[in-house]
């Protein structure tokens, strides 16, 4: 398995990931209700974990807007690509930007929704 993901997509799963372990821990903070401080602690743990990961969430969102809309050349599905160089959501191809779009990275046209682009 190559270590790499979508950068979009990884992101994504580490808020998701952040939710479970967020749930998790205040799951575990129910085994101590003879410990009020030790539930609390458990509790506030779990909160942050669930802020964080709505934190995570709106940064995901303010990635896609910057993120280039690309068609994967390997699998010819529509990807996100964020930065010079990231990975195919779908088939994990490594993408770079061509080098002919070089400046042209922030175009809006590139931000369009997915359909829209020919
Ligand atoms: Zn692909």
């Amino acid at each position: 398995m190559k270590p790499y993901k979508n950068k979009i997509n990884r992101i994504r799963s580490f808020a998701l990931s952040l939710i479970f372990i967020g749930v998790i821990v205040m799951y575990i903070g129910l085994f101590f209700r003879k410990y009020e401080i030790i539930m609390l602690l458990f509790m506030i743990l779990g909160v942050f974990a669930i802020l964080a990961s709505v934190v995570v969430y709106a940064w995901i969102g303010t990635l896609s807007t910057r993120a280039v809309q690309i068609v994967c050349p390997n699998c010819g599905k529509q990807t996100k690509m964020l930065g010079r160089v990231d990975m195919c959501g779908h088939c994990r191809e490594p993408l770079t930007l061509d080098p002919s779009l070089e400046g042209k990275e922030f175009d809006e046209t590139y931000n369009r929704p997915a359909g829209k682009k020919e």
